[in-house]
């Protein structure tokens, strides 16, 4: 098993940098995510990672041993790629022990290997077949079969579930948590789908532009985002966010004012904040936290756009007095209508503050939240979820 710990990473293609100082600790039988927008990077990180990418500066260290100048096969990593890159000519049972032959593993041993990978993956009444024999789920299991059969230090996995339908997508989602649990090996996870980084990972790297925005357990990115960036990118729907004018209060609280809001909101925030600043700042809401109310107890107003009803939930977009665009989620099948004039009151211990820079200022969070944090935080071989 190895961690991973990556230092100064900087890559550039011709001159267009594409990874701009990236250091990460990756810990021994974690499951990290990398994640971000289409062209941040995933891809190239983890590329370098194996080696199948040439770096421009930086260091790659596996297992406290440096590999940035190794050969991809000299770094016991085994990839799994998006369109698994199976051998069409060739046996289930070929295209997993075909690596092995070459690396002249005895066939006693081969067998062995082969027939415990096709175990856990439940294929072993597949091995007779050639890939086009196979669903795309089968096939993926294969993929990650010839990654198992190595019993390689670290797992690299580039999107492996994207080919595949919505259905299946989730079953291989929780077959993968299974299996990283079952061999407590380190996995690294490129994707974009932010509910697969969310409910696999001990921890996730979000990527803006070759950088790492933030590197921390689901939870902390939902709750703690650490910059409008994460703010913005985790959460579906998006955060929403407003201008205020902010004013250092005693007893570590921030209190905000705008246009678009009647009332000042006294934002709580963490002990150890050091500075408060005044000004320009920018206030952050999520749509499931606002709540519709009467509308002397509001704190702004809109009209609806409209109403998207999901049956658990219904989604209100709609927009506020200043023209701005809101979203908010009730719970289950609201009876508000398109055209609708709304009252809306932000809780002041769900808003979130940023500065001029996008920096947020770290609120105090309520004890629950607090303690869910720092159990998924505790947990290391488990899912995302954090709970053995
Ligand atoms: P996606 O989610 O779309 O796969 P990604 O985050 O994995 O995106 P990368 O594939 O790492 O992104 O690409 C990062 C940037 O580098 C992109 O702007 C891409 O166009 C560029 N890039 C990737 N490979 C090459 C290459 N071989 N030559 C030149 N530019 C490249």
């Amino acid at each position: 098993m190895a961690g991973v710990k990556i230092k100064q990473l900087h890559k550039k293609f011709g001159d267009v940098p594409v990874l701009s100082g990236v250091d990460l600790d990756i810990r021994d039988g974690e499951f990290v995510s990398f994640l971000g927008p289409s062209g941040c990077g995933k891809t190239t990180l983890l590329r370098s990672i194996a080696g199948l990418e040439k770096i421009n500066a930086g260091a790659v260290v596996l297992d406290e041993r440096e590999v940035t100048n190794l050969p991809p096969a000299k770094r016991d990593i085994a990839m799994v790629f998006q369109n698994y890159a199976l051998y069409p000519h060739m046996s289930v049972y070929k295209n997993l022990s075909f690596g092995l032959s070459l690396n002249g593993v005895p066939r006693r041993e081969i067998e062995e290997r082969v027939q415990n990978a096709a175990h856990i993956l439940q294929i072993s009444d597949l091995l007779k077949r050639r890939p086009k024999q196979l669903s795309g789920g089968q096939r993926q299991r294969v993929a990650i079969g010839r990654a198992i059969v190595r019993d390689p230090e670290l797992f690299l996995l580039d999107e492996p579930l994207s080919n595949l339908d919505a259905g299946l997508r989730v079953t291989m989602r929780v077959e993968l948590a299974n299996l990283h649990k079952r061999l407590g090996v380190t996995m690294i996870y490129v994707t974009h789908d932010q509910v697969e980084a969310m409910t696999l990972s001990n921890r996730v790297v979000v990527l803006d532009k070759g950088k790492v925005a933030q590197f921390g357990t689901p939870l902390e990115l939902f709750y703690a985002p650490e910059n409008l960036f994460v703010a913005g990118f985790i959460g579906s729907p998006k955060m929403n966010f407003i201008k205020v004018e902010a004013k250092a209060l005693p007893e570590k609280k921030i209190r905000v004012v705008g246009n678009s809001l009647d009332h000042a909101i006294d934002i709580t925030m963490r002990e150890d904040v050091a500075d408060l600043s005044d000004g320009e700042h920018t206030l952050g809401i999520r749509p499931d936290n606002i709540e519709l109310v009467d509308e002397r107890d509001a704190d702004a107003h809109g009209q609806v756009i409209l109403v998207e009803r999901l049956g658990t939930e219904s989604q209100v977009h709609l927009a506020l007095d200043n023209g701005q665009n809101f979203t908010i989620i009730t719970r289950g099948t609201h009876p508000v209508v398109a055209n609708e004039r709304v009252h809306l009151k932000f809780p002041a211990q769900h808003c979130h503050i940023f500065n001029p820079d996008g920096d947020a200022i770290p609120r105090a969070l309520d004890a629950e939240t607090r303690s869910l944090i720092d159990r998924q935080k505790g947990s290391r071989n488990a899912t995302g979820r954090g709970e053995e």
